[in-house]
């Protein structure tokens, strides 16, 4: 049965020397992260990165030890146990789903964590997103009305996952090139499709931006650019440029009304605990840092899991 969200809020103990730990991790990244923002020359009003403390595989008292120091998005990739941390914590955190979601697990992630959860970051599917809308629509209780004009902040944000790399481990769908948005079986590409999809039949999802995770490739030096960062960037702006010049007639009107004003206010979610300096200079709004902050994870072990996702 699940928790009532009424109950007493349980306290998760934590040990004052782990809280400093946690803290002088995170306040290094926060400068690392502040330094990579300031070294961009053309940042103009640009907002700083959000920081997303990955906590993956790691107790709930380390999350209630940030949490009191003011801490608030957190990101984690197994659905059961983003469920049980969202019920036993704080309803006011900011949960980022940033795991593979399957499509029939979109209802349990939706009901599960509630407002609490703030984006799904890696939505890879038309079945998903059309499973993502219609819990959402259900646990707003306005399944009458497709065409509502909902307020953002009661939207679900979403990225969608683009698998720049191209390896068959990771989920995504595939970037689009420079060039792609003009050529002529655009119209045919997963992302063009699933973008058009989630701006013209999800009212109740908002379309934040991209995400991407990038090479594992340890060959890659992590203070040169990463093609997989500019990879994502440019397939936002294939993106944008493919919509904007195919609003209407064929993709309708509503879309016009869920399409940003320029491509950069789609947002870039990108950059780890290795390589999240390189990707703030390369545009990313968004980094999700586990390792930095927590420390090592345990293997997480699985029936089914693929050996080759963890090298
Ligand atoms: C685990 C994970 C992270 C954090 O990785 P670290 O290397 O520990 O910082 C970030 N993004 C995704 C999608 C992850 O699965």
């Amino acid at each position: 049965m699940a928790a009532s969200t009424d109950a007493p809020h349980v306290a998760l103990d934590y040990s004052k020397d782990r809280q400093h730990e946690l803290e002088e991790n995170i306040k290094g990244v926060e400068q690392d992260v502040q330094r990579a923002f300031q070294s961009i020359t053309s940042r103009g009003s640009r907002t700083p990165p959000r920081l997303v403390a990955v906590s993956k595989l790691k107790p709930a008292s380390d999350i209630q030890a940030l949490y009191d120091l003011g801490y608030r998005h957190f990101g984690e990739n197994y659905i059961q146990e983003l469920v049980d941390k969202a019920q036993a914590l704080p309803k006011d955190i900011c949960w980022h789903f940033i795991g593979n979601l399957q499509s029939n697990k979109a209802k349990t992630v939706v009901s599960g964590v509630g407002e609490a959860l703030w984006v799904i970051e890696t939505l890879a599917s038309e079945k998903t997103a059309g499973l993502l809308e219609k819990a959402v629509a259900a646990r707003l209780g306005d399944n009458a009305d497709p065409n509502a004009k909902l307020p953002l902040q009661k939207k679900l944000k979403v990225y969608i996952q683009v698998n720049t790399s191209q390896e068959d481990v990771k989920s995504g769908v595939d970037p689009l090139p420079a060039g792609s948005a003009a050529s002529p079986d655009a119209s045919n590409q997963e992302l063009i499709k699933l973008a058009t999809f989630i701006l013209s039949s999800c009212p109740h999802l908002h379309l934040l931006g991209l995400m991407t995770i990038g090479s594992f490739s340890a060959s890659h030096d992590p203070s040169k650019p990463n093609p997989d960062f500019e990879l994502l960037s440019t397939t936002r702006n294939e993106l944008f440029t493919y919509l904007i010049s195919h609003v209407s007639p064929e993709l309708g009107e509503s879309i016009k009304d869920s399409l940003p004003h320029a491509a950069e206010e789609w947002e870039l979610s990108m950059g780890m605990s290795a390589d999240f300096e390189i990707a703030i200079k390369q545009g990313s709004a968004g980094v999700r840092v586990g390792t930095r902050i927590f420390g090592e994870r345990p293997k997480k072990v699985k029936a089914g899991d693929n050996a080759a996702a963890t090298k």
